[in-house]
């Protein structure tokens, strides 16, 4: 019997994957395809996910091939600035760059190499997901392609099986339409030995004539989306005279078409979908599965990572018997506001990008392009905390500040952070807890001082294995609190 069969080893199947193997935990991944999704996709990673990463150890190898963006534009077709984001150029206080253009490719495989660490689990790359039975209390049996008679017993089953997700259909679970739906063509290329990048700043270029994404992703590639229009939509777009078409007026003074190789291309239609439940009993969807945001915050792969860390370890603590299944039911309401709101922004953004009505992207370029060109740089907007299940107390369901001893001593696992160690409990009845303090004998160096601010006044800060602050206040007391919703006891009085 396995702990838990991970349908999908995408960038999320594969994390919740990392995560449960760094637990013990008995795993099976299935994956149809025998290696990495080859076709363009992700390209930018924020500095919590980044974090997120370094937990299952992938951190520099994607770190050796991403560089932190400069500032992201809106241009009009002019090159005036509609409105533009610039990250601040020190580090977060997670320790990494704000915001970080990457290639999508190198991060599965970084996660996939410390999947292999882990001899508790198994992966069938090659072999199809067919169905599913739940209708065995304790556990559900999974029908695989390379043994479809003999299917396989686990007690958790989790879709991480993209968009489309045939787990997430078997369950008859509906999805919430947010009505955006554009067709654009997204192309990588290579550029000639050398050549770094074409320019700095990540674009969103505002032609009505053809909406373009313009992105320098660094050590010799780039990245462009054009939108397809009308008469295009059913044409193939990715041939080679169509991109030469596309790209070639894109290209900076001196720049020629030599110089460039197409290395991947694809059509997709981008989407604003949400399904109706992340949890059917054993049944659990994450990442693409459970929710998809049109690309104009580079954040679908940044919230399905982040899935994968609120739903491994509450998988983790209910099979060592420390938390109540009802547990699981906490997943898609901590996650699903900060996914709408993201989701939402990206859509009012692909609103303004998407406009081709001449007339009516001459009135908005009036409208935004007014003041200085200065004046309409702005920093990057802020994610809104997640609901972390406890008290909402100061930084409650934010990230904790990464602290690199703290990492290593405590990767995933809950940990509380005193003021000094004199503060501490005579007893805790939280599994798993380590116990750290920022004053004294044994103290840990919060080089940055993010921590202790982070404790703000407290005298003690919760954080969960997730890296998600539960509260701050007194130790004994966040303690019980965190005991009860691992319980659950707190929901069921609710
Ligand atoms: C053009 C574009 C740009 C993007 N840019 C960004 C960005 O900058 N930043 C960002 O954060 N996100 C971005 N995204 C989104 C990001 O790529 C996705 O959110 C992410 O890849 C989803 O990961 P996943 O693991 O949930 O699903 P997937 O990566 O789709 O993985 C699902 C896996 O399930 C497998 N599978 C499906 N059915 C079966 C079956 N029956 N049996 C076995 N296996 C099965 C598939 O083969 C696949 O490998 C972008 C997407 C696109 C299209």
């Amino acid at each position: 019997m396995y702990d838990v069969t991970i349908i999908g080893y995408g960038p999320v199947g594969a994390m919740l994957a990392a995560l449960l193997g760094a637990k013990g935990r008995k795993v099976l991944v299935v994956e149809r395809d025998t290696d990495v999704y080859p076709l363009p996709r992700a390209v930018h990673m924020d500095h919590e996910v980044f974090r997120l990463i370094s937990l299952v150890n992938a951190d520099k190898a994607v770190m050796e091939i991403s560089r932190p963006t400069s500032t992201y534009d809106f241009e009009t077709a002019d090159g005036d600035l509609l409105m533009g984001f610039a990250p601040p150029k020190e580090p977060a206080p997670t320790g990494y760059p704000w915001s970080n253009i990457f290639h999508q490719p190198t991060l599965e495989k970084a996660i996939r190499a410390d999947v292999e660490r882990h001899p508790s689990i198994e992966v069938r790359l090659g072999v199809e997901f067919k169905s599913y039975d739940d209708s065995a209390a304790d556990h559900v049996k999974v029908s695989l392609s390379d043994n479809p008679d003999a299917p396989v017993e686990t007690r958790y089953l989790v879709g991480c099986d993209g968009g489309r997700s045939p787990v997430r259909r078997q369950a008859g679970i509906g999805m919430d339409d947010l009505d955006f739906n554009e067709p654009w063509v997204v192309v990588d290329v290579l550029l000639a030995d050398g050549m770094d990048v074409l320019h700095e700043a990540s674009r969103q270029i505002c032609d009505p004539r053809r909406p373009v994404t313009s992105i320098p992703i660094g050590h010799g590639r780039h990245r462009w989306e054009f939108m397809l229009l009308d008469d295009e939509v059913e044409r193939d777009m990715t041939t080679k005279e169509n991109l030469e078409r596309l790209i070639a007026p894109q290209l900076p003074e001196g720049v020629t078409m030599a110089e460039i190789e197409v290395e991947r291309s694809a059509v997709y239609t981008f989407h604003g979908v949400f399904a109706e439940k992340w949890r059917d009993g054993r049944v659990l969807l994450a990442g693409d599965a459970a929710h998809q945001m049109p690309p104009f915050l580079g954040q679908g792969l940044c919230s399905g990572v982040r899935d994968a860390a609120n739903l491994a370890w509450k998988l983790d603590a209910i099979l060592a018997g420390d938390a109540s299944e009802a547990l699981l039911d906490t997943v898609q309401p901590e996650r699903e506001p900060q996914i709408r709101f993201i989701t939402e922004t990206a859509i009012g953004m692909g609103q303004v990008v998407c406009t081709h009505d001449i007339e009516q992207a001459a009135a908005r370029d009036k409208e935004m392009c007014v003041g200085k060109r200065e004046d309409r740089v702005n920093g990057m907007p802020p994610l809104p905390p997640v609901e972390a299940g406890g008290s909402d107390t100061p930084n409650a369901g934010l990230p904790l500040s990464k602290d690199a001893g703290l990492d290593t001593a405590a990767p995933y696992q809950p940990i509380l952070i005193l003021r000094s160690k004199g503060d501490a409990p005579a007893s805790s009845s939280v599994p798993d807890l380590h116990v750290a303090w920022l004053t004294g004998e044994g103290a840990l160096a919060d080089k940055d001082g993010f921590l202790a601010d982070q404790l703000a006044n407290a005298s003690a800060l919760l954080a969960r294995p997730d890296k998600i602050i539960f509260g701050t206040g007194d130790a004994a007391e966040l303690l019980a609190e965190y005991a009860r919703y691992l319980r659950a006891d707190a929901r069921m009085a609710a």
